[in-house]
């Protein structure tokens, strides 16, 4: 599944330089993921990283990404050969 920011963010900027996919930038009023980037960190962690940290807790599954695992791991490895790794 992919993540996605809800307008309860409070842009404390704590969850960008956290994501391991550069998935998390800052949208018009708000930071935001893209949901083609977001892995919710397979291949990288075993709890999604922004999650985690963020302390308002407003970053729920996108409901238009619900992927299964082998989708976000073919997404890691999608990214990881964009990297050149
Ligand atoms: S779940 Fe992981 S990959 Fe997705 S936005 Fe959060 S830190 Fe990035
Ligand atoms: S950690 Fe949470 S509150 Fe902070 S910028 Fe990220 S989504 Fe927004």
């Amino acid at each position: 599944m992919a993540l996605m920011i809800t307008d309860e963010c409070i842009n404390c900027d704590v969850c960008e330089p956290e994501c391991p996919n550069d998935a998390i930038s800052m949208g018009e009023d708000y930071y935001e993921i893209d949901p083609q980037r977001c892995t919710e960190c397979v291949g990288h962690f075993d709890e999604p990283q922004c999650v985690q940290i963020c302390p308002v807790a407003c970053i729920p599954v996108h409901p238009d990404f619900q992927e299964d695992k082998p989708t976000l791991m073919q997404r890691y490895v999608r990214l990881q050969a964009d990297k050149g790794l």
